[in-house]
């Protein structure tokens, strides 16, 4: 397999203003894998993702694709490389859904930002993997959340980068909608060979999703299999609570009343 997009982290202090929120991180993550990071909330998943993707300063350390560090990648080229979906929606007034995907054509439009039949099509096709069809020409501001959150990943799609970062990517979505977007993402990793890094809480969906487990905590990572991140239950160091029952067998939680 192409090594020309592996993420390499090296010796790395990842954190804002002088509070390091991961420290010493070493991480190889090798192109054409489903990575899935755990942890629990604010020990620093997203702060991982925005590290890579939108070059968060380091307080200390490297970050490498295909052995070139981020800090030698501009913008534009970066915009080939990598999509993300952050938790946060964006405010757009007066865009639909469609033109918004379309926005993640930019990096491949020439200099006067002019959409080729190429973009469209790859549009049109995408709009209708993520199921949008109906809704792409409404107004992005009056979408729902779930709704918005299929369109950024969408657009992150349009983009057709080796690599796609996505922040709970399931966070708004019902069940359907989930099982949707997880077997999307599960397609383009295996047809397309994309790198997925992907944050979320879900259990159950990442055991069939990942190949790997990427841990955050207490400012440390570890990266593991999906098989030893369960028989080492290093779950229980994420989701230990007198109020959860963990069934192993079923990856599933339930609410253990006292
Ligand atoms: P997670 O994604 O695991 O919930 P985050 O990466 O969002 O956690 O946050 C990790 C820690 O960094 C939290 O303590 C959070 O309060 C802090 N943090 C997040 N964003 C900022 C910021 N812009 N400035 C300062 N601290 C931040």
């Amino acid at each position: 397999m192409s090594q020309e997009f592996d993420i390499t982290i090296k010796n790395a202090d990842l954190g804002y203003s002088k509070r390091a929120v991961i420290k010493g991180l070493n991480l190889e993550l090798r192109s054409g894998f489903i990575y899935t990071i755990f942890g629990k909330n604010g020990s620093g998943k997203t702060t991982l993702l925005k590290s890579i993707l939108t070059g968060l300063p380091l307080m200390s350390g490297e970050i490498a694709i295909g052995g070139k560090s981020l800090r030698k990648i501009i913008n534009s080229e970066k915009a080939k490389i990598m999509a993300g979906v952050f938790t946060y929606r964006p405010h757009i007034a007066n865009m639909t859904a469609f033109d918004f995907i379309l926005f993640g054509r930019y990096p491949f439009t020439n200099w006067m930002g002019k959409i080729s039949d190429k973009d469209m099509s790859r549009i049109e096709t995408i709009i209708d993997q993520c199921g949008l069809s109906e809704l792409k020409d409404r107004k992005f501001n009056e979408l729902s959340d779930g709704e918005a959150q299929k369109v950024q990943i969408a657009r992150s799609l349009a983009q057709d980068t080796p690599i796609l970062l996505l922040d709970e990517p399931s966070a708004h979505l019902d069940m359907a909608n989930k099982a949707e977007i997880f077997n999307l993402l599960k397609q383009v990793n295996k047809m397309e060979n994309k790198t997925v890094l992907f944050t979320g809480h879900d259990l159950q969906f990442s055991m069939q999703l990942a190949d790997h487990f990427i841990v955050v905590n207490d400012t440390k990572v570890s990266s593991m299999s999906k098989d030893d991140f369960i028989s080492n239950k290093v779950y229980k160091q994420i989701m230990s609570s007198e109020f959860l029952d963990f069934d192993p067998v079923t990856f599933s939680l339930k609410y253990k009343s006292t």
